[in-house]
């Protein structure tokens, strides 16, 4: 049987999955080796999936970003469904995760993996409510079927929520949005009805012998990850946490490559300590999250709410970012929505990875800002993260070629634009010469020193009016208008 990466990295191993994944994170071999040996990565490779080109998911490397594709039961079809991963690979999704749960799934997932050169991911409980016709009706040897066929078709990481159990759902009583993963509420559903333990729990073990033999890597679901910000962090969340820590290691000590799946929505201020939290519990395995979100009140914007605390956790230690379209609990994205949270989550991973100095990462940075200055518009919309937009807005307004090199764009305008003026203002050593006796200036004894008290920048509440009147009514501070 053949070995998984994980195995191969303990007993010494560079592979040449390795080998690739460090050249493209300039990094030495033997440390992706060591990080990979350690469960502290993971390379997902089915070793059926030929079109792969390897990449790496851990907090030691690049952040990385993940598109959710697939069809839905009420829209898309198959032509849709290939636009859409050709759309998430063209604009830069590390892994795509196949959500299918309309019509030919196999068809949709082979076609899937035979086209991708990321790693494509599944949640094979969605299949398995399709076969079974409903939640409860799903019996275990069909999930195991269903993830063996999974694994056999090349499927490189599978999302399996064997750490919601039933003492765990209690716990959701109070919540304000109860479960809203998908798969956790089909199991609290099979759990209820059944009167039985989660059976991708029960039946873990197996489903780990499987994912060995084909080296799938186990993305550990988050079946209780809160839905709102209200639930964040709860009980719920992190019992299941602490399960999740035990299967991590389970699956571990049985060579299968681990990752463990986050929230969700999680105000700013408890993100970091969410991945500290899990990278204490699961042993530093790679965090996957789910955004977070850190406001529910933007629906038709989530990519941006999400894609906030995304930056945040990636910053904390998250190793892989699953985008949010602005479709969020709205509707099943279109290809334009898939390129805008892709563009969205790039720009967090990307912040995280200048943030935490990961290896080439500011080059990118320079090299534009480095393009802006020298008015290279081409080499500026080469560079750019979506570089059909960058170019397209520029020539909205300016589309002939010869404002490709103007010094100028029309934001500011020839006449107004700062870079131009400051280039205009140096001498040919693009230096500015220092004025004599400018060094002497005293600021605190000039008349804008006392002007601008208190200090500049802060209101000085001693000036504003305790009761305003307008037309009649009186406005205070405390009431708004009502007292007279
Ligand atoms: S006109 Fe303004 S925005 Fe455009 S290049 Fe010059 S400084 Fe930049």
């Amino acid at each position: 049987m053949p070995e998984t990466q994980l195995e191969r990295a303990r007993s010494g191993e560079v592979t040449p999955a390795m080998e690739r994944v460090a050249e493209r994170e300039n990094r030495d071999p033997a440390f992706v080796r060591r990080e990979v040996a350690e469960g502290r990565a993971v390379i997902p490779n089915n070793h059926a999936h030929e079109s792969l080109d390897p990449m790496v998911i851990g907090r030691a490397f690049a952040t990385k970003v993940n598109a959710n594709i697939g069809n839905s039961e009420t829209t898309s079809d198959r032509s849709e469904e290939l636009e859409k991963l050709h759309a998430a690979v063209h604009y830069g999704a590390d892994t795509v995760m196949d959500l299918s749960t309309g019509d030919a799934l196999d068809a949709t997932r082979e076609a899937n993996v035979a086209h991708s050169p990321v790693p494509v991911g599944t949640v094979p409980i969605y299949e398995a409510v399709k076969r079974a016709g409903s939640p409860e009706a799903i019996a275990p040897e069909l999930l195991l079927n269903v993830i063996e066929k999974q694994a056999e078709q090349g499927v490189d990481y599978m999302t399996i929520h064997a750490g919601i159990l039933a003492e765990h759902l209690p716990l959701t009583d109070g919540r304000k949005t109860g479960i809203v993963s998908r798969g956790g509420s089909i199991l609290a559903e099979w759990m209820e009805e059944r009167g039985a333990q989660n059976p991708l729990y029960a039946e873990f073990e197996a489903i780990c012998e499987v994912f060995a033999e084909h080296d799938v890597t186990v993305s550990l679901g988050d079946g209780l990850r809160p839905g709102c910000l209200a639930d964040a962090s709860d009980e719920a969340q992190f019992a299941e946490l602490d399960a999740l820590g035990e299967l991590t290691r389970t699956a571990q000590e049985r060579g299968v490559q681990v990752m463990v799946e986050g929230p969700g929505h999680v105000p700013m201020d408890e993100i970091a300590e969410n991945v500290e939290r899990q990278q204490s519990v699961c042993d530093g395995a790679p965090f996957y999250v789910l955004g977070p979100l850190v406001t529910d009140v933007a629906p038709g914007y989530d990519h941006i709410t999400s894609a906030i605390g995304a930056t945040e956790a990636a910053r904390a230690g998250a190793a892989m970012l699953c985008y949010v379209t602005p479709k969020e609990h709205l509707g099943l994205p279109e290809a334009e929505d898939v390129r805008d949270g892709l563009a969205a989550y790039r720009i967090a991973a990307h912040a995280a990875d200048v943030a935490n100095d990961r290896p080439g990462a500011r080059d990118w940075d320079d090299a534009l800002s480095e393009a802006r200055y020298e008015f290279d518009w081409r080499r500026q919309f080469d560079l750019a993260l979506d570089p059909e937009r960058a170019r397209s807005y520029h020539d909205q307004t300016l589309p002939g070629d010869n404002y490709k090199e103007a010094r100028f764009c029309s934001m500011c305008g020839a006449e107004f634009c700062s870079m131009r003026i400051d280039q205009d203002a140096r001498d040919a050593d693009g230096e500015m010469t220092a004025i004599e006796g400018a060094e002497e200036t005293d600021l605190d004894a000039s008349a804008a020193a006392s002007a601008n008290l208190p200090p500049v920048g802060t209101h000085d509440t001693s000036r504003v009016p305790d009761r305003i009147e307008i037309e009649g009514v009186t406005f205070t501070p405390e009431a708004s208008g009502d007292d007279d």
